[in-house]
């Protein structure tokens, strides 16, 4: 049987999930597309035309990006614990007969965080200190990830009021979480208290991305912390120059190609049971 995924969002042009998901139906040796189908900001009739195409079993699987990841909510019948919690979708599918939500993209973060790291990082070693700069979509993602493994989180946003309302989100689950969230300006004089003891240093902001690869979140002439390992959610360039500049001053670092590829195929194992080759998927970008 051909298997029929896509992505929704809008714009699409540089979207590399077909490359990722064409490596995964061949590496899993399964007949199938992956196709674009962009939809507007304000489009809801053409959003739920296209989840009607999931529900009647036209497609078999639909991924969601920007800016339909929290719009695309209440036009389903279900989400999972994930999804729920972080208030955001980027995997549908249908299960038991219900169109469901999934969020792949918290669990593809900390795959590929473990890859840098390792085994044994977080919770396992008890309360390790991350920072991360951004309060947007994706830092909804990765503060749920670092919260679930263990991680104390600091944000540090351009509006402090972002970063109070995704602290505010956690708390108001009823979860374990408040106390471990703690709000920083994005400046040296307000990080430099920080370096001693942070663990990670997480960019969840579009600072380096191209076309302006001159960009970096990290603070002009403050030095790095002496035992952070730096992940970088961008990953075009694929070395961004905040990864550049933490490797060249000696700590581990990785830019967010890897975690593209873990949400992608996190995603593909949902619509199909099959795990695909990390490193086939790799080779494709
Ligand atoms: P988003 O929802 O727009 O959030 C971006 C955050 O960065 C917001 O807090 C925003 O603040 C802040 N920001 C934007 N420009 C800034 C600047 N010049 N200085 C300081 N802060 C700035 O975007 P997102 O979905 O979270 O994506 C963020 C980045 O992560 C993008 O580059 C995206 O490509 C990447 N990403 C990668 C993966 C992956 O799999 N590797 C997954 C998701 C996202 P304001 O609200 O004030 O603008």
């Amino acid at each position: 049987m051909m298997v029929h995924f896509g992505l929704t969002g809008f714009p699409l042009t540089y979207s590399l999930s077909p490359q990722i998901h064409a490596a995964a139906l061949k590496a899993c040796g399964l007949p199938g597309e992956y196709c674009l189908f962009p939809v507007a900001p304000q489009d809801g009739d053409g959003l739920r035309a296209l989840l009607e195409r999931v529900r009647r079993g036209d497609l078999h699987g639909l991924n969601v990006t920007i800016p339909h990841k929290q719009t695309v909510l209440p036009l389903l019948d279900t989400l999972t614990l994930a999804a729920r919690t972080i208030g955001a979708v980027n995997t549908i599918f249908i299960q038991n007969g219900r169109l469901t939500g999934e969020n792949t993209d918290a669990p593809g973060f900390l795959a590929d965080l473990q890859n840098l790291l390792g085994a044994g990082m977080g919770r396992r070693k008890g309360g390790e200190s991350a920072l991360v700069f951004g309060a947007g979509g994706s830092a909804r993602a990765v503060v749920y990830a670092l919260l679930q493994d263990g991680w104390k989180v600091t944000l540090a946003a351009r509006r402090p009021q972002q970063a109070q309302r995704l602290a505010r989100h956690y708390g108001d689950r009823n979860l374990p979480y408040e106390a471990r969230i703690a709000i920083a300006e994005h400046q040296a004089a307000s990080l430099a208290p920080l370096l001693p003891v942070l663990d990670l240093v997480v960019n969840a902001t579009p600072l380096g991305m191209s076309p302006y690869a001159d960009g970096s979140p990290w603070p002009a002439g403050l030095p790095f912390p002496p035992r952070a390992a730096v992940y970088d959610l961008v990953y075009h360039p694929c070395e961004t120059r905040l990864v550049r500049e933490a490797r060249a001053a000696g700590l581990l670092a990785a830019s967010g190609l890897g975690m593209l590829v873990e949400q992608a195929a996190l995603a593909f194992e949902a619509w199909t049971g099959q795990s695909p080759p990390r490193a086939a998927l790799l080779d494709a970008l």
